[in-house]
């Protein structure tokens, strides 16, 4: 079966365990250095810190729940660099790891909580900085202060846009590794992953669901006749004939070459073959026209119900499959819903 199509979470594992690793050499050196500087407070959170990234490290590749580490490890992250901020006596350099803040939670956290979480601690970060810098010459506060802002508000828009663009493609890369091209349908690594999904759904609610194969009857001919670019306008003409038949919760998909499957979620096998025998007389009554030629064509249909046939996509395909060619062998333009004992011995037409 084809791998299935999610969103790619590796760039964020590893972007998260570049920042352990900074957070872990950081907290350590931090510790020892704010040791001789006698503060702490610091030396307390910044060892507990490295203590917890080496934790984590050593979990990340591992763990299923990646977003909710990520949370846990940055809020007291963030936290740590205010309180930073705020105590009297860490250094005015502190205040260069605001600007980080944007990035750490575009890469980490995505668009939406990405922002909130940079907003958030951008103000708490510009907030304290104002309370522990600000002085009498108030010319020199609003230099100061404006290009603290500015730059972080530059990093908060180069990140956001850095992170659309990312996401936009990886949609595009999505929905373009799931369809079949040509009719534009869900393709067959489609159909495995909705297969998943509608399967679990099905067995945990008990509820039926349906596979129908369908194979275009002498499709060769089509394309022998009319050449191939007719057999594509074929192709087309089929799947709109039939989709105007299905529930947007049914998956038509292509499989590959004039082979097509439709999943039927809450159809059993007397709904899914009365689906397929409606498909199966739509597409007979509804010639393509080429010119002033009508093209008749017909299809050959194998159903199969999940629990009946199996559990699994690979068998509800093979049993499917199986009926199909039982179709062919005795006269095609027909559906077959069960395997009667004869067919069993028979060759596949193909
Ligand atoms: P049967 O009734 O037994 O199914 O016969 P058939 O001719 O439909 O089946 P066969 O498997 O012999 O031929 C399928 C043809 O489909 C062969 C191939 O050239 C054609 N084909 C596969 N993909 C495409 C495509 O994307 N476009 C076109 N035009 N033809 C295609
Ligand atoms: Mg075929
Ligand atoms: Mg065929």
């Amino acid at each position: 079966m084809p791998e299935r199509l999610e969103t790619n979470e590796r760039h964020r594992r590893m972007v998260l365990k570049a920042l352990l690793w900074t957070t872990l050499v950081g907290g350590v050196f931090f510790s020892i250095l704010n040791t001789l500087r006698e503060i702490w407070l610091l030396v307390v959170l910044e060892g507990g810190y490295a203590c917890f990234s080496l934790f984590l490290l050593c979990i990340i590749d591992r763990t299923p729940h990646l977003r909710t580490w990520t949370l846990v490890y940055l809020l007291p992250f963030f936290s740590i660099m205010m309180v930073s901020l705020l105590l009297p006596k860490t250094s005015f350099a502190v205040f260069a790891w605001i600007q980080t803040i944007p990035i750490i939670c575009y890469l980490l956290l995505g668009l939406h909580l990405g922002f909130r979480v940079a907003i958030l601690f951008i103000g708490i970060g510009l907030l304290a900085f104002n309370y522990r810098y600000i002085s009498d010459d108030y010319l020199t506060n609003i230099t100061v202060i404006a290009n603290i802002s500015l730059a972080s508000l530059a990093m908060l828009l180069f990140s956001h846009i850095y992170e659309r663009s990312r996401l936009d493609n990886e949609q595009r890369l999505l929905q373009l590794a799931s369809t079949d091209s040509l009719t534009g349908l869900a393709n067959r690594t489609k159909l495995s992953e909705v297969f998943q999904r509608e399967s679990a759904h099905a067995q945990r609610a008990g509820s039926p669901l349906a596979l129908v194969f369908l194979d275009i009857d002498h499709f060769k001919q089509i394309n022998d006749q009319h050449g191939h670019d007719s057999g594509d306008q074929a192709l087309c003409h089929l799947v709109r004939v039939l989709r105007e038949r299905l529930r947007n919760t049914d998956l038509f998909c292509r499989l590959g070459g004039e082979e097509f499957a439709v999943l039927l979620p809450h159809a059993d096998m007397t709904q899914a073959t009365e689906i397929a025998e409606n498909l199966r007389l739509r597409l007979a009554a509804s010639p393509l026209m080429l010119g002033e030629t009508a093209l008749n064509m017909t299809l050959s249909a194998g159903v199969a119900c999940l629990g009946a046939d199996g559990t699994s996509l690979d068998q509800l395909m093979k049993a499917a499959d199986r009926r199909t060619y039982a179709a062919k062998h005795t006269g095609r333009n027909r559906v077959i819903a069960a395997d009667e004992p004869q067919l069993g011995e028979l060759e596949p037409a193909r």
